[in-house]
C-alpha cells in the first residue's frame, strides 16, 4: 500500500552512453534482490520515454528511510548525474510527469525530492545537479527556447544584412576565398578573384 504524498526522483547510476535504454536491466537487477519488480513508479529513458514501473498505490522499493516507499512516488531517470547531465527530452518528461503527479495527489513542490535528501550518504540524483528539481527542470526548457529566441534574432540579423549587402550567401558559407574576393573586388573595382564568374 502505497500514498503519494511525495516525489522522489533518482538516477540508475549507469551512464546513457553505456546503455541508452536501462528499463529491463533494472527491472532484472531488482528482480535478482528479490523485490518483484523494478522498485520505481516510472522509468525514464534518455529519450523522453516514460516507463511504468509498479502501480502508483503499490508500495516502492527505493527509499527506505522515513518510510517514504510507502509514502511516495519513485522516479528514475537513466544515466549517470555525476558526471553527465539528463537529456532535455528528460528534462521535459520528468516535468511533466511530476506536474500530474502533484495535481493527481496534492503534492506541494516542497515535498519533491532528491533521494539524497533522505539518503544522505549517497549524491542519487546526482551531484551535478540541484535539489531544486523543477527548478532545474524549469531553466533547461527555457534555456532551450533562449536558443531558438536567438536562432530566430539570427535570421533576421542576416534578412535585414541581406537586404543591404550584397553577396552575403558569399559571406554565409564562410568560403575564405569569397571574402577576399568580394573586399578586393570591392576595394579594386577587380573581378579577377572571384572564382564564380
Ligand atoms: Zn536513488
Amino acid at each position: 500500500m502505497n500514498i503519494p504524498q511525495n516525489i522522489i526522483v533518482h538516477h540508475t547510476l549507469v551512464s546513457r552512453k553505456k546503455n541508452p535504454t536501462q528499463f529491463d536491466a533494472v527491472d532484472r537487477y531488482h528482480k535478482g534482490k528479490g523485490w518483484g519488480m523494478i522498485g520505481y513508479h516510472y522509468l525514464i529513458e534518455a529519450d523522453g520515454t516514460v516507463k511504468k514501473g509498479r502501480e502508483e498505490n503499490v508500495s516502492g522499493a527505493h527509499t527506505s528511510q522515513k518510510m517514504m516507499n510507502y509514502r511516495s512516488i519513485g522516479i528514475c531517470l537513466t544515466g549517470n548525474f555525476d558526471i553527465e547531465e539528463p537529456t532535455l527530452k528528460q528534462c521535459k518528461a520528468l516535468h511533466s510527469l511530476i506536474v500530474q503527479l502533484q495535481g493527481k495527489y496534492s503534492i506541494p513542490e516542497k515535498n519533491v525530492f532528491p533521494h539524497r535528501h533522505f539518503a544522505t550518504y549517497k549524491s542519487c540524483w546526482g551531484s551535478l545537479l540541484p535539489n531544486d528539481i523543477l527548478g532545474y527542470c524549469k531553466e533547461e526548457i527555457g534555456s532551450e527556447n533562449k536558443e531558438s529566441d536567438l536562432e530566430k534574432w539570427q535570421e533576421e540579423e542576416v534578412k535585414w544584412a541581406s537586404k543591404y549587402v550584397k553577396d552575403i550567401p558569399a559571406l554565409l558559407a564562410g568560403n575564405i576565398f569569397s571574402i577576399i574576393a568580394l573586399i578586393h573586388r570591392a576595394v579594386t573595382g577587380d573581378d579577377r578573384y572571384n572564382q564564380d564568374k
